[in-house]
């Protein structure tokens, strides 16, 4: 019931007694990771205040400074003298995941908005977002409509991943929804609690599951500066993703190695009745050559699948923190327009 003060057309709520913690107005964060966003942030932070403010509820905006080495850090900063606003800065660069994690960990509102600092994440959609939740959803997130200005071969490698990745039956990481989602408090606190290091957030918000809803939308171009995902990274995540949320990899290793010495076995057989039988010399120097390479090249990809996975839990049993926070500015969450 305490949610549908956030809803313009709502009824009064009922004057009858309640629980202090039902008389408060729900709260929203956002969480903002930037990696040299200072430019994009004097646009995003006030269009952004502004949205919130209308919404009537409390609000924080937390922009987390992922190690930028522009003035991301000083323009957030300046924002915090203003109720509201929270700049938490890590102590380098350490990826949009850990990015994201760290402002999940701050945040302290009843749901949380995640979106990019680059504006390609539009804020006018979040009172769309809230209406949604008010309405009962616990996850709102947004889908790209088209993906238009990315490269065939961005557009093919994305479709590639998601049909890799797709292998539970039990949950889907639904195709073309990145980080821009509303999350109520129960889903945040379900993903806080996931304690694996390699956090490809994409799946985890699928494994947490919770009533999700989706809603088009199409990503504007980033505003300045440019992405710094670029085909390496995009391969590496696709990685993470795999190795975190697969096991076919491995089985592919046993299969293909059951198959091999199957038809070596046939191929030998075959080898040596044409010998007995028939007296045919066993020749073929250059069968030797093609077959050893291509075995050992086999054999290295497998090596080297398993080794992914072997990497994975080195970084698992080291546990290091996902991140490290050098300083914190701004606190509390802010009343909306009375
Ligand atoms: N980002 C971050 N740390 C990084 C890289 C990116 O916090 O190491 C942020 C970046 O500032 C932006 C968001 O993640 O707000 C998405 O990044 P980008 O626009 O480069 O990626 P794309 O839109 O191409 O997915
Ligand atoms: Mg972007």
């Amino acid at each position: 019931a305490a949610r549908a003060i956030g809803d313009a057309d709502a009824p009064e709520a009922p004057s009858q007694a309640r629980a202090p913690s039902e008389l408060l107005t729900p709260g929203i964060s956002c969480v903002i990771p930037c990696f040299n966003e200072g430019a994009n942030l004097r646009h995003l932070l006030p269009r952004l205040e502004e949205i919130l403010w209308a919404t009537r509820l409390r609000w924080e905006i937390i922009v987390v400074d992922d190690g930028s080495t522009d003035d991301t850090a000083e323009v957030a900063r300046a924002w915090c003298e203003l109720s509201g606003f929270r700049c938490i800065s890590l102590s380098r660069n350490f990826g949009k995941e850990a990015a994201l994690t760290a402002g999940l960990a701050a945040a302290a509102g009843d749901a949380v908005v995640l979106l990019d600092g680059d504006l390609q994440h539009s804020p006018d959609l979040i009172h769309k977002m809230i209406a949604q939740w008010t309405a009962g959803a616990e996850v709102v997130y947004a889908v790209r409509e088209e993906r238009g200005d990315e490269s065939r071969f961005k557009q093919l490698g994305s479709k590639l991943f998601y049909r890799l990745l797709d292998t539970s039956d039990r949950f889907a990481v639904p195709k073309d929804a990145g980080d821009f989602r509303l999350m109520d408090r129960k889903v945040v606190d379900a993903l806080m609690s996931l304690p694996e290091r390699s956090r490809f957030m994409k799946g985890l918000y699928a494994w947490v599951g919770f009533r999700a809803v989706a809603m088009p939308y199409t990503p504007a171009p980033r505003a300045q500066g440019t992405s710094t995902f670029n085909a390496r990274r995009l391969v590496r995540l696709a990685i993470d993703g795999l190795t975190a949320f697969t096991t076919w990899p491995l089985r592919l290793v046993s299969v293909f190695g059951l198959l091999f010495s199957l038809s070596a076995f046939c191929y030998g057989l075959y080898v040596s009745i044409d010998y007995l039988l028939f007296g045919n010399p066993v020749s073929g120097w250059t069968t030797i050559v093609v077959s050893l390479m291509f075995f050992i090249g086999v054999q290295m990809i497998s090596t080297g699948i398993v080794g992914e996975y072997i990497a994975r839990i080195y970084e698992e049993v080291k546990g290091r923190p996902l991140y490290v926070v050098s300083r914190e500015h701004g606190s509390g969450l802010r009343a909306g327009k009375p």
